[in-house]
Formats: structure tokens, sequence, C-alpha cells
């Protein structure tokens, strides 16, 4: 067996035809589909490339994240992760501990960090589950909820959150950048 390239020319259309991972071209060769391994039967005259595992991707240290909390205690809180970098569709958790919240003290993540925040993050280390931070000023809360309606927390000028159904105002880690502004 040996390794092919997708384009590369794995035989002639006189020798074998593809029974899988491999089309024939217009100039009458067998070309390989994905990148693989080759198998040539010559007793069937078939040839079939086996497409090598994609290695799962994983996220790098200073990579950034979406995700929303899903839950969230005294010392650290849970975030599924549905985006990195680039629009990338990825999932995974993360795992965000007090002491990456913000510069300072922090007394309790609930009061900076609330389940069903939409958060943007900084990821720390290369293997999951990731520990991210927001302690970035782009870094933070994109998007909340009010904790006594529901409905979407607006940003007020003077920098906190606030309901614009019930009139409730909230406190978060904000990230600047975060989607709704009062105007
Ligand atoms: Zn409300």
């Amino acid at each position: 067996m040996s390794l092919v390239t997708p384009g590369e020319p794995i035989a002639v259309e006189e020798e074998a035809l593809p029974a899988g991972g491999a089309y024939i071209s217009r100039d009458g060769y067998v070309r390989s589909m994905v990148t693989g391994l080759l198998q040539f039967d010559k007793y069937r005259k078939q040839v079939l490339v086996k497409p090598l595992v994609r290695r799962e991707l994983t996220l790098k240290p200073n990579s950034v994240i979406e995700g929303v909390v899903t839950n969230a205690s005294e010392d650290v809180a849970m975030v599924k992760i549905y985006a990195s970098e680039n629009n990338m569709r990825f999932n995974a958790i993360g795992i965000l501990h007090v002491s990456q919240v913000m510069d300072g003290y922090v007394s309790a993540m609930y009061d900076y960090i609330k389940p069903g925040d939409v958060v943007k993050a900084k990821v720390l280390n290369s293997t999951p589950p990731y520990l991210l931070s927001v302690k970035e000023p782009l870094m933070g809360v994109i998007a909340a909820q009010c904790s006594h309606c529901g409905s979407t927390l607006h940003l007020h000028p003077s920098g906190y959150l606030v309901c614009r159904n019930c009139g409730r105002q909230e406190k978060r880690k904000i990230a600047v950048g975060y989607l709704y502004v009062l105007r």
C-alpha cells in the first residue's frame, strides 16, 4: 500500500477501474479523489483508495472562540464552544476559572458571567477541555439575557446592561463589541 494524494494518477484505465476513492479522468488515468492509502487489486483489476482518517481539529493557545455559558458556580463557568476564529464551526467544552475573568479580585463568577450568556474568550491551552480567559477588553460577554424576564439585555452608555422589557439592570464582564447597544 502506498500513500496517494487527490488528483494523483494511480493507474491507467486499461489496468484497473476505480472501486472507491478514485475516478477516471478524461486523459484515461485513474486518479485518486482523496488523500489515502492505495490498494491495487490486480486480480480483480480494481483500485481502491482508503481515505486517511482526518485528524481531529484542535484549538491553539491564543485562538478566540465563541460559546454559550451552560452553568456558572462561584469558581468556574462551563462554556459550550460553538465557533472558533474565522467562523469555523467547532464543538468543544471550555472551562473558565474565576481567576481568568478580569484583572483584580472577582468575588464570584456568577456576578460577571451567567448561564445563557454568549461569550467571546481566548483559549489558553491546546487540548480539551479548553481553558478559557476573558480578561482582555475584547473578550467577555457579547450577548446576555435578563435574569428576571429573559429578554435581551442592552448595553447602556454608562456601562451596565439594562432590560428594555422590565427595566432590570445587570452587570457582566462585558466585551468591547457587545452586540446589543442602547441608543
Ligand atoms: Zn427583564
